[in-house]
């Protein structure tokens, strides 16, 4: 396979091009591998699981750490969310668990966000001020019809938090709680899942075929990356910042596997000079 052929350079966040948002520092090898795709025309995007953060927030942090990604190009679960809902049902009323990245993302697509039934969409974001009486909501609109969506899929994640750091209980534990109390099951949206990757490629006007998903996690960059037909290339990075997701029977082994970035560059500099 010739990367060279690849037109559209789809990157993880977290364990990836930077540690993680809340400790924005970059790799070097990706701050090399996104500065020679630059100089060869090619298109970056960023594409993230991160829904506690905006796009628009993940933007200003990338861009801080030193890597040039327009602000339409760079993809937050909870945009991603948003995205989906609206395309399918533009004047839903939406209820969000969010820590304020999801809800941002909800409001710039335009969806309607409201705390007040009726509720057609219950969203869940990571979100550690939530309370009882949000949870006990959510419930009450489940099961009154609303759909149950969770803004990605992670039980727990690293982080930062009022300048503690720790292990913090992620979306998909909060979702869990109200399908527990509810009967019913949440539709989650966030990588592995092949339509967010279909449609990210496709918002941004290329084919899967041309297209390249860089990221840390077999589970959710590997998986969703091959099940939606981009090339999956897979970074070894620290593995206790992996994030467990659930890749359910997605094929998780990468087209491409490396230790550092700089063996990307390699590739694309050997393949070009046959
Ligand atoms: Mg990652």
């Amino acid at each position: 396979m010739d990367l060279n052929t690849k037109n559209l350079w789809l990157f993880d966040v977290d364990n990836t091009i930077i540690r993680d948002v809340e400790h924005p520092a970059p790799f070097p090898d990706a701050l090399h591998l996104c500065e020679t795709l630059e100089q060869k025309g090619k298109t970056i995007a960023i594409l993230t699981n991160v829904g506690r953060l905006s796009a628009r927030q993940i933007h200003t942090a990338v861009t801080t750490a030193g890597f040039s990604v327009d602000a339409d190009k760079t993809f937050s679960a909870g945009a991603v969310a948003a995205a989906y809902i609206y395309s399918r049902s533009p004047g839903a009323r939406c209820f969000v668990i969010s820590e304020g990245g999801a809800l941002e993302d909800f409001v710039a697509r335009g969806l309607n966000v409201t705390n007040n039934p009726p509720i057609d969409f219950v969203a869940v974001g990571a979100d550690r001020n939530l309370t009882f009486q949000q949870l006990n909501f959510a419930c009450k609109m489940v099961m009154k019809g609303a759909a149950l969506v969770c803004i990605s899929g992670s039980r727990d994640y690293p982080g930062v938090y009022l300048g503690h750091e720790d292990v913090f209980i992620g979306e998909r534990s909060i979702a869990a709680a109200i399908e527990d109390a509810t009967g019913k099951s949440a539709f989650i949206i966030g990588k592995p899942l092949p339509e967010i990757f279909t449609e990210t490629v496709k918002t941004l006007r290329f084919d899967v075929t041309e297209s390249v998903m860089v990221g840390d996690n077999p589970a959710s960059d590997v998986a969703g990356g091959n099940a939606a037909g981009l090339t999956t290339i897979l970074v070894k990075r620290s593995p206790d910042k992996i994030v467990p997701y659930d890749a359910g029977d997605l094929d998780t082994i990468p087209d491409i596997a490396v230790e550092s970035l700089d063996e990307v560059i390699n590739l694309l500099s050997i393949v070009s000079r046959e």
